[in-house]
């Protein structure tokens, strides 16, 4: 997907969050936090998503990146209180707790063990992410991801997921996307 594509579905994505649109997508060859590799990265201070040029390389993981990175983003409008729909104020004080890199557990590169590896995976915020996106991917391909079917954190999203999806007026949100995707295909 090219720049012009991921503004314009994360336009859609903000539309369906009742949250405002990132100030800025930017496109890097590579990002590193702490040493590690990550596909994408949401900079709350700069309002900026930061997505690898691989991770966008087709269209499925250029729409699970970025709504990944988009709801981190709500997550962020939440926490600040500026969110028109307050339905997930209830999650605020955990979520700012989570995402205070103080406490927020970075995806470690020594990191041996599955449960440590897990310890990042299984924060709030990261579940909510991942059930965000895997929604998104749903409506847009009317499949789901195959990516995370036997995954140890399998149960926390599905019930993340049919939390979202409760709460999203899914109708709605397929005639955002396709209303974007009259202008550009990324179906
Ligand atoms: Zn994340």
């Amino acid at each position: 997907m090219d720049l012009k594509e991921l503004i314009n579905l994360e336009k859609a994505l903000s539309l369906i969050m009742s949250k405002p649109p990132v100030t800025k997508i930017s496109i890097l060859e590579k990002i590193e936090i702490r040493g590690t590799e990550s596909a994408g990265l949401y900079d709350s201070k700069t309002d900026t998503i930061y997505l690898t040029k691989e991770s966008i390389n087709d269209r499925f993981h250029s729409v699970i990146s970025l709504a990944h990175e988009s709801r981190h983003s709500y997550q962020h409008s939440v926490i600040k209180r500026k969110n028109k729909n307050k339905s997930d104020y209830s999650l605020r004080e955990i979520w700012e707790k989570e995402s205070n890199p103080k406490n927020y557990k970075y995806p470690e590169k020594n990191q041996k063990t599955i449960e440590e590896t897990l310890e990042y995976s299984c924060q709030n915020i990261e579940i909510d992410a991942i059930a965000f996106s895997l929604i998104i991917a749903e409506i847009i391909f009317k499949k789901i991801p195959g990516f995370l079917e036997k995954s140890k954190i399998d149960s926390k999203v599905y019930e993340r997921r049919e939390k979202i999806a409760k709460k999203l007026n899914i109708k709605a949100a397929y005639r955002i996307l396709n209303k974007f995707s009259e202008t550009k295909s990324y179906f």
